[in-house]
C-alpha cells in the first residue's frame, strides 16, 4: 500500500494511491490522515489495503504534500551511516569508526512533498547541499525495542532529501540549525508499508540535480541498519506512530566534491528508490535583501 497526502483546493487529506494512480480518500475510510491511519494499527492498515475502495482523485489532478506533513515531532535523523561518505573529505577529525549511530533531529517544519520547492534564502547560505536518504516510519509504539522486533513496530519506507546548508551547520558548530531551515526536508512522493516491499535491503536509490547523478547506494550498504537504528534509537525513549527516522546519505554529496557543488536558483533535484517512486524539487532562491 502506497499512502499519499493530497492537497486540493478545498483541503488536505490522506490517501492510498492505487496501481493505476487513482487515489482512495482516507477520510472515507475513517482517518483524516496518513498519520491517523498509522495511529489506527495493524488492522485498519490491512482494511485500508484492500482492493474494494472507490477511488475520489487521480494522481495527475492534485499536489501532493509530504506523506506525514505534521508528525508527532521532529523528524529524526542517523549521520554518517554510509562508510563512502563517513570517508569522503579529507579534514573531518572524525574517528576510525563509530560504533553507535549519531541522532540528530530536524524540524518537521522543514517537512515539504513531491513537487514543492526548496526555497533557499542567499541571505542566510551560500551553500545548500543535497543528501539522499530513506526514511522509514514508526508504526507501532515502543521502547527498549530490540532489534530482532524492529520490523514489527514499523509502518513504511519512503524517499526523504536531507538538505543542508553546509555553512550555516559550521558556523554554528554543530548540526541542527543548518538542516533546520524551511523547506529543507523534501519527502515522498508516497510512503509505503514495509507489508508491500519485498526485501528492503535490496532497494537502491540515488539522486540527480538537473539529470546529472551525484548519489547512488543500496539500503543493505548502511553501517547501522535499519533494525539496529530503531532499537539504539528507542533505548529509554519511546518512539510513536508517525515518527519518521532519516538514515543517513551515501557519498555525493555537494561539499565534498572537487570543486564543490551547491544548489543554484532552479536547480530541479530528483531521486529515485526502488517500489518508491520518484521524488522531484525545484530550487528557488529568495530575492536577496
Ligand atoms: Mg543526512
Amino acid at each position: 500500500m502506497r499512502c499519499v497526502t493530497v492537497r486540493t483546493p478545498e483541503a488536505t487529506a490522506g490517501g492510498i494511491l492505487r496501481d493505476d494512480d487513482s487515489i482512495v480518500a482516507l477520510p472515507s475510510l475513517g482517518h483524516s490522515s496518513v498519520l491517523e491511519l498509522i495511529q489506527a494499527g495493524p488492522d485498519a492498515w490491512d482494511a485500508g489495503a484492500a482492493d474494494n475502495h472507490p477511488a475520489e482523485w487521480h494522481l495527475d489532478e492534485v499536489d501532493l504534500a509530504a506523506p506525514i506533513p505534521v508528525p508527532p515531532r521532529n523528524v529524526f535523523c542517523v549521520g554518517l551511516n554510509y562508510q563512502d561518505h563517513y570517508d569522503e573529505g579529507d579534514d573531518r577529525g572524525l574517528p576510525e569508526d563509530l560504533p553507535l549511530p549519531v541522532f540528530f533531529t530536524k524540524p518537521w517544519t522543514t517537512l515539504i512533498g513531491h513537487g514543492d520547492d526548496i526555497v533557499v534564502d542567499p541571505d542566510v547560505t551560500a551553500m545548500a547541499d543535497w543528501e539522499a536518504e530513506i526514511a522509514v516510519v514508526i508504526g507501532v509504539e515502543g521502547s527498549d525495542i530490540e532489534p530482532e522486533r524492529a520490523w514489527d513496530h514499523l509502518f513504511g519506507l519512503s524517499l526523504a532529501n536531507d538538505v543542508t546548508a553546509r555553512d550555516v551547520q559550521r558556523a554554528h558548530g554543530q548540526w541542527f540549525k543548518g538542516k533546520a531551515l524551511d523547506t529543507f526536508c523534501p519527502m515522498g512522493p508516497f510512503l509505503r508499508t514495509l507489508a508491500s516491499i519485498d526485501d528492503v535491503d535490496r532497494i537502491a536509490f540515488s539522486l540527480t540535480v538537473n539529470g546529472i547523478e551525484k548519489q547512488a547506494t543500496a539500503v543493505e550498504r548502511m553501517i547501522h541498519d535499519i533494525p539496529r537504528i530503531v532499537s539504539q534509537l528507542s533505548h529509554s525513549m519511546r518512539l510513536l506512530p508517525g515518527d519518521i527516522i532519516l538514515t543517513g546519505t551515501p557519498s555525493g554529496v555537494g561539499f565534498w566534491r572537487e570543486p564543490k557543488e551547491f544548489l543554484a536558483n532552479g536547480d530541479v533535484v530528483e531521486m529515485a528508490g526502488t517500489g518508491l517512486g520518484v521524488l522531484r524539487n525545484q530550487v528557488v532562491f529568495k530575492k536577496s535583501k
